[in-house]
């Protein structure tokens, strides 16, 4: 699954491998994956353009192109980019293919399709996103328990909606949200105005312990270059309905806040 630490881990392989080399040409497979503009359009207008950055805004990658436009990917659930020979077999799931120097292709894909790109100016891709609207990078070095507490005031709602609402806090998945309230043993359905100052700090300390220990394992999806990340069996709570807690042993509950699938210890998770 596409969270943070899986978007940032792509994010820094292109800086590694794909920043500082021209796009030769583009083919969108899948019409339907590029949000904007016109498929015949977005291929003309990304050729021949050098990329000349990979940054990540909540998990939006944003690729500034020579001449002022920035490609725009969003994996949502299940997509991911890779870096490939030009002549190796298209995997059935690929949506869009760039062609890149050196006889290789970057290639966008996701078993589900749901995986879009967007081409503009810097302007128009943060506008047509919403990017301005999103709130603090729990990544970021300024994401502090003070940041976090001044975020959940007078927020309404179940603490888990709230920590996925992407206006709050950029950079909290389903996943990565159950995880950290498990670790920080907060109840998913409190309300925030309820979190007293040191359970806030423990909830920042666990967001921050989650997304970088996802980032160290390299994510639970493949890499740029396809090698497979190593955070897969790290979970506790998510997506483990009906085993035990591992730390208490009591078996792990599934509810849906909001319409996300959440899981939680109901035992150690006051
Ligand atoms: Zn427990």
């Amino acid at each position: 699954m596409a969270e943070v630490p899986e978007v940032e881990t792509i994010v820094r392989d292109l800086r590694a491998a794909v920043v500082g080399r021209p796009i030769a040409g583009a083919q969108v497979l899948l019409p339907d994956a590029v949000r904007f503009p016109a498929p015949p359009e977005f291929e003309a207008m990304v050729a021949g353009r050098v990329v000349l950055a990979a940054e990540r805004r909540a998990k939006h990658i944003l690729m500034p192109l020579e001449g002022g436009l920035t490609l725009a990917v969003h994996f949502m659930l299940w997509g991911t980019l890779l870096l490939a020979p030009a002549a190796r077999r298209r995997a059935p799931e690929t949506l869009i293919v760039f062609a890149l120097d050196r006889d290789e292709d970057l290639r966008l894909l996701d078993k589900l399709g749901y995986a879009r790109a967007a081409l503009g100016t810097a302007g128009e891709v943060a506008e047509r996103l919403d990017l301005a609207s999103l709130g603090p990078d729990a990544l970021d070095l300024s994401f502090t328990p003070e940041v976090l507490a001044e975020r959940l005031a007078r927020r309404r709602g179940a603490l888990k909606a709230v920590l996925l609402n992407q206006k709050v806090l950029a950079g909290l998945g389903n996943r990565d949200a159950d995880e950290s309230m498990w670790l920080a043993g907060i109840d998913p359905r409190r309300a925030p105005v309820s979190l007293a100052p040191d359970e806030i700090a423990r909830l920042h300390g666990a967001i921050g312990e989650v997304l970088r220990e996802g980032l160290e394992l390299r994510g639970t999806q493949a890499d740029l270059f396809g090698r497979p990340g190593q955070a897969r069996h790290r979970r506790n709570v998510f997506e483990r309905t009906g085993q035990p807690c591992p730390r208490c042993g009591t078996p792990i509950a599934h509810l849906r806040i909001t319409g996300r699938n959440t899981h939680f210890c109901p035992h150690c998770q006051r």
